[in-house]
């Protein structure tokens, strides 16, 4: 295809805000599927994805069009992940592709992934077409959104389109704006192929799938190709481009979208980023930006039943083989036994993944309190990295523990102004700007990562009623006043329950801690002594009271069955508790416990 008909397009919306309904609709109009293949919502192909309403992987869509200008273009649309997790992710996405369709909600108004979405698109220099969508609604107030647009993002919005992506209403005029304001794309022909990976994926049927954006020259099957960052070579076995069916081509040229598979073994194998050229006439530079996955936060994942260790093993494999930002390594617990210290992007990562192993898998897995990762200078000079804070050295040796930092937007309507507030103080946020989007109000804070990753979101949401929106950016690592703080139950000390904290909130939390494990702690025959310590002193102390009587001294001997029922209700319950010395703990007790309500 000659670049001039082709444009490179992503929808950067706030969830909810009709990214996915529009796309199905240009897909429908466009003709890349037929109705039975039509299902709603292709872009979103997993279920967790589709509950959520967030999208994961990049996909990427290539439509035919024939525009007003008689003209047949192809329009190639890639579905950028829609979460901070996966900024990188977005960031190269974005760089694929010449422009953005801006869709907000025009009942709602820009709200913060808006904003941390759009910025993507300008720092890869799109050209932006502010899209109104949802104007069907008796809500609709297209002069409010298009005065926010100007305002807030800073972008020309006099000619937003104006559109119902449920009803179809204005869907051509979308087309023709893909066509006349998004530039084609540019690339040298007879160069030396040049092509980004922009992601990649396992299919069950062809392995590991690459999708690429090619800069210049040509990719065709049966050519090797290098892998600049890895250095891997492999030979291309297939070469085509998603409608979103695969469909083979024989080459794939300049300004173009498309996959290949080249018998590639893991995900892992291909860095998101990385630039692929032939291996015989290879290109002398590499595109720029290239940075592998880092996991930001960690977590220890342990089976419930512990002969579920392997299936765990093979499951988080599984995973892995899709997601390699996901990262596992072995790891034991006094408190635990066998598990799984675990690397996410970020906290939706996290949850994504865990919820993906219980529910995909069916695994009952206790969770560790999530931890960042700490920089330990230690007194000799060296620096370590700290995933756990239960491997903390010794602090006499230590000279200087440093933390992540992110920048976080807010956005709420006024009234729920004041507590949230109070939430990112609490959480020792420094507070950097304040100022009005339309009637609600973007708040920007620095906090520490550390605090925001128990129930920050959770937090958020409940104090603003679900109104608030929330974004972050990592900043820097920063020296702070950190400590170690143990909970012992019956005078042994729970690793799984140990984190650092802020020495001006440890004392409170080693309290909450305390009160909540005695709420969570069923009584045994003897008393249970739970305290919380900062190295050797301890901080706060509760008791579990010993238990009178066993369950079954209640039904007056007569009724085998009611007992033997009893009894199987314990031997259940039991399998969901974690054994501490003679104490048993439930498995949501480590999770509620680490939740600072
Ligand atoms: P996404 O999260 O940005 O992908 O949003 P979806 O496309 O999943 O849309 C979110 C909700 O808004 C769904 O219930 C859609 O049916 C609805 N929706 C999308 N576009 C429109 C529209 O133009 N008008 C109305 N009334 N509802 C819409
Ligand atoms: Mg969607």
């Amino acid at each position: 295809t000659p670049l001039k008909n082709i444009r490179n397009f992503s929808i950067v919306a706030h969830i909810d805000h009709g990214k996915s309904t529009l796309a199905d609709r240009l897909i429908q109009m466009t003709g890349g599927l037929d109705l039975r293949e039509m299902k709603a919502q292709v872009l979103d192909s997993m279920d967790i994805e589709r509950e959520r309403g967030i999208t994961i992987k990049a996909q990427t869509v290539r439509l035919k069009y024939k525009a007003e200008d008689g003209e047949d273009y192809i329009l190639n649309l890639i579905d950028t992940p829609g979460h901070v997790d996966f900024a990188y992710e977005v960031s190269r996405s974005m760089a694929a592709v010449e422009g953005s369709l801006l869709v907000v909600d025009a009942s709602q108004g820009v709200e913060a992934q808006t904003l941390a979405n759009v910025y993507h698109a300008i720092d890869a220099n799109h050209e932006i077409v502010p899209v109104l969508n949802k104007v069907d609604l008796p809500a609709a107030d297209v002069e409010r959104v298009k005065t926010q647009i100007e305002d807030v993002i800073g972008i020309d919005a006099s000619e937003a389109l104006e559109i119902s992506a449920k009803t179809g209403l204005g869907m051509e005029s979308v087309l023709e704006a893909i066509v006349k304001r998004l530039p084609a794309p540019k690339g040298e022909l007879n160069a030396p192929l040049k092509a980004l990976l922009v992601d990649s994926w396992y299919d069950t049927y062809l392995g590991v799938v690459v999708l690429v954006r090619i800069i210049d020259g040509v990719m065709k099957k049966g050519q090797k190709i290098r892998m600049m960052a890895s250095g891997a070579v492999y030979e291309l076995d297939r070469v085509a481009v998603t409608t979103p069916k695969l469909v083979e081509v024989k080459e794939l040229t300049p300004g173009e979208l498309g996959v290949f598979t080249a018998s590639i073994k893991e995900v892992a194998d291909t860095n998101v980023g990385d630039t692929i050229t032939e291996d015989k006439k290879p290109t002398d530079k590499a595109l720029p930006g290239f940075r592998p996955a880092q996991p930001v936060v960690f977590c220890g994942l342990f089976p419930v039943d512990a002969s579920d260790f392997d299936e765990l093993r093979a499951a988080m494999g599984k995973l892995r083989l899709n997601d390699a930002s996901f990262s596992f390594e072995m790891e034991t617990s006094a408190a635990l036994g066998f598990g799984f210290r675990c690397g996410f992007l970020g906290l939706l990562h996290l949850e994504i993944i865990q919820e993906r192993l219980s529910r995909e898998f069916d695994l009952d897995l206790i969770a560790t309190a999530p931890s960042v990762v700490y920089e330990v200078e230690m007194t000799n000079g060296e620096t370590q990295y700290l995933h756990n804070p239960a491997d903390l050295p010794d602090v006499m040796k230590i000279a200087e523990i440093r933390e992540p930092w992110i920048k976080a937007t807010i956005l709420t309507p006024d009234e729920y102004l004041g507590a949230i507030l109070k939430l990112c103080q609490d959480r020792r946020g420094i507070q950097t700007n304040l100022s009005y989007v339309g009637q609600r109000a973007m708040v920007e804070y620095e906090l520490p990562l550390n605090e925001v990753v128990f129930d920050f979101y959770d937090r958020l949401k409940s104090i603003s009623k679900g109104y608030a929106s929330f974004d972050y950016q990592l900043a820097e690592h920063r020296a702070g006043d950190l400590v170690k703080l143990s909970i012992l139950v019956n005078a042994e000390p729970v690793d799984a329950l140990s984190m650092l904290v802020h020495r001006t909130v440890a004392e409170s939390r080693g309290r909450v801690m305390c009160e909540k494990l005695k709420e969570l702690i069923p009584p045994h025959l003897f008393v249970i002594p739970i305290q919380a310590a900062i190295g050797g002193k301890i901080i706060a102390r509760e008791t579990v009271r010993a238990m009178r009587k066993d369950v079954t001294a209640k039904c007056y001997g007569g009724d085998a069955t009611r007992k033997r029922k009893l009894l199987e209700k314990q031997k259940a319950g039991k399998k969901r508790m974690r054994q501490f010395g003679s104490v048993e703990i439930p498995q949501e007790a480590f999770i509620k416990a680490l939740k600072m309500g």
